[in-house]
């Protein structure tokens, strides 16, 4: 995994459970959750869900499948995706394309 893509999935962790915060819940904590194309799993977009969005229950992606999952809820994977990456892109847009600046440099 590139330096850039593993803070792409922080970013995205950071910014809570996707689908929860379109029903309203507000900020859960998330984990990061590959949409399937085609292609490797590398390079599959990601989305943030929190564990019961996730995989833990029947209300979740992995529990019920993508299907069943986006009719339960009425939105897409890449409707979610879509407004992530833009929540993304309004939060840090500016620290990101910012590389150059080595005071904006953080340790982890
Ligand atoms: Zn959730
Ligand atoms: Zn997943």
């Amino acid at each position: 995994m590139t330096k850039e893509q593993k803070l792409h999935y922080r970013q995205m962790a950071e910014l809570g459970c996707s689908l929860c915060r379109e029903l309203g819940y507000g900020e859960t904590p998330a984990e990061i959750h590959h949409i399937r194309r085609s292609g490797k799993r590398d390079t599959a977009p990601v989305i943030p869900l929190c564990p019961t969005h996730h995989r833990f229950s029947n209300t979740s992606i992995h529990g019920l499948g993508r299907r069943a999952f986006e009719l339960k809820f009425g939105l897409t994977e890449e409707y979610l995706l879509e407004r992530s990456l833009t929540l993304i892109k309004e939060r840090y847009g500016s620290r990101i394309t910012n590389t150059n600046t080595k005071e904006n440099k953080t340790t982890y």
